[in-house]
């Protein structure tokens, strides 16, 4: 009898534990699946201005460096394994932003040299923008720099803990405001040159994964005063993941990208010689296409053509190297200030948010141990947003993550293999559908929801795609293979209602 009722108390216990068990997890569930910025939706349309004042623009650059003072907080370094501590600053990281403004529309733009940057983020730079700076659309972009601090969580001391510091954290956000604040202040009339040259991919590039499609053409704006025709500032837009040092590096720095503005800022010296010019001003490197993936990896050697030296290694000289591949092609396009001048230059702004499936568990499981701190809008869905902007005949697309270049410049193809053995669907390819003569895609820009994989292409399941032994690499950082469909659609979308005639009146004050 006695032991029949000490069994029974013990089972009345064990379903109470049980209970309390499911209780918390659902409970952390909540709380780590909760909306952090509720109700936050966006679809904006700001048409051309018919008639524009003359463009003005602002340049401005913050410094992100992490501090690295305090050894009992050590800064994890992002983008290829976990307990990566940084060691040293060997240069510096920058929020750079240009604010442009046509009299009707003003629009500003930030670069973070970081690894990626959530849209929760994106929301609070907008947020902290003082409403006196007039900003009608913000976007902020990650260079996606695997040589910063971690800002997304995955790159922490081990697997299960947040390589995010939220202080550093909160001082890029803080950064990103104050480069836009100091953008505005600065703003000063501005002509444009928008530039496109076509680049090979030797030695500078490599594609990872069938099939081979790259981002490589430089893309490049000018602008200068039109008083005195000095340089305020660029955009060069190019597509490759700034990975130069490689996965041994534990020194902060900027990569190539760094190297890059630097030489259009300054020139590049050597033993007091002048190697190159520079023009001054403030300059933005903006990443593309860097999906698929688009990689300097150790296989690439890449020659410094004004320091006449080969890097094959991994190191800053290489990192030095291929920014001074990218300047010794921007360089002589900034000679050429009437070059390609566009008028008349009004912004427009097409923008809206959309919720992208989360399929992909490592993922899921990543926000239930708090490691991806990113808010979800709706059961397994994060909130994310495109955009087309539109500054005369040069156009933006900005693309939430890392899109695989053949959905921006054509070659999706359906491989045998591929696990839904579909039809490609991410096509007309993106820059076929964007208007305007120079056609920059933003990557990384205001958000980072991971790869985006041309569904026909999503391969899981054997058998692989291309006669592959093993599963490729892409979907593990993925959302899901719906994610570029969705994006794919909604930038389709946003580029039609650019070109579409304008039959309505639009308020200025949108
Ligand atoms: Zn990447």
């Amino acid at each position: 009898m006695k032991a029949k009722q000490i069994l029974k108390t013990g089972f009345r216990w064990a379903c109470w534990c049980f209970l309390g068990v499911v209780l918390l997890v659902v409970a952390r569930a909540v709380y780590v699946f909760r909306d952090r910025v509720p109700g936050y939706a966006l679809d904006l349309s700001i048409k051309p201005a018919a008639n524009p004042a003359p463009l003005r623009v602002g340049f401005a650059r913050v410094n992100i460096n992490p501090d690295l003072d305090y050894p009992k907080r050590p800064v994890w370094v992002a983008g290829f394994s976990q307990n990566r501590a940084a060691t040293a600053i060997h240069d510096d990281l920058w929020a750079v932003a240009c604010v442009m403004d046509d009299g009707q529309t003003r629009v500003g733009i930030v670069a973070l040299d970081a690894i990626g940057f959530f849209h929760d983020d994106v929301v609070a730079v907008r947020r902290g923008c003082s409403a006196a700076w007039d900003l009608d659309y913000v976007v902020v972009c990650a260079t996606h720099n695997h040589s910063t601090p971690d800002l997304m969580g995955l790159w922490g001391p081990s697997p299960f803990r947040t390589g995010v510091d939220p202080i550093y954290r909160k001082r890029v956000i803080q950064a990103a405001i104050e480069s836009l604040g100091a953008a505005v202040a600065g703003l000063a009339p501005a002509r444009l040159a928008a530039h496109h040259t076509a680049v090979p991919v030797e030695g500078l590039v490599a594609d990872s994964r069938q099939p081979l499609v790259y981002d490589s053409d430089l893309r490049v704006l000018h602008f200068t005063s039109p008083q005195n025709g000095t340089t305020l500032g660029t955009i060069v837009g190019w597509g490759n993941h700034p990975e130069t040092p490689w996965s041994r590096n534990t020194e902060i720095t900027s990569d190539f990208c760094g190297y890059l503005r630097d030489a259009l800022q300054a020139g590049v010296r050597s033993d007091e010689k002048v190697l190159a010019r520079g023009v001054g001003g403030i300059h933005l490197f903006i990443n593309g296409a860097v999906g698929g993936l688009m990689t300097t990896s150790p296989g690439v050697t890449v020659r410094d053509p004004f320091l006449q030296t080969d890097h094959k290694e991994p190191s800053h000289g290489k990192a030095r190297a291929l920014g001074h591949q990218l300047a010794a092609r921007v360089l002589p396009l900034l000679e050429q200030t009437n070059a390609s001048p566009t008028s008349p230059l009004a912004l427009g702004v097409e923008a809206r948010t959309l919720l992208v499936p989360v399929e992909n568990l490592g993922y899921l499981a990543a926000s239930y141990l708090g490691l991806m701190d990113r808010g979800y809008a709706r059961w397994r869905q994060i909130r994310t947003e495109v955009a087309l902007l539109t500054l005369g005949e040069v156009s933006f697309a900005c693309v939430p993550g890392e899109i695989y270049p053949e959905i921006v410049n054509g070659g999706v193809e359906a491989p045998v293999g591929g696990d839904f053995q579909i039809d490609p669907l991410e096509i007309p390819p993106l820059r076929q559908l964007m208007p305007g003569q120079v056609k920059f895609v933003f990557g990384l820009a205001n958000d980072e929801i991971g790869y985006l994989v041309p569904k026909s292409q999503w391969d899981v399941q054997p058998p692989f795609t291309y006669g592959r032994e093993k599963r490729p690499y892409g979907e593990v950082n993925s959302c899901g293979p719906e994610a570029a469909v969705l994006v794919h659609r909604h930038l389709s979308e946003l580029c039609k209602r650019a070109t579409a005639p304008r039959n309505v009146a639009v308020d200025p004050g949108v």
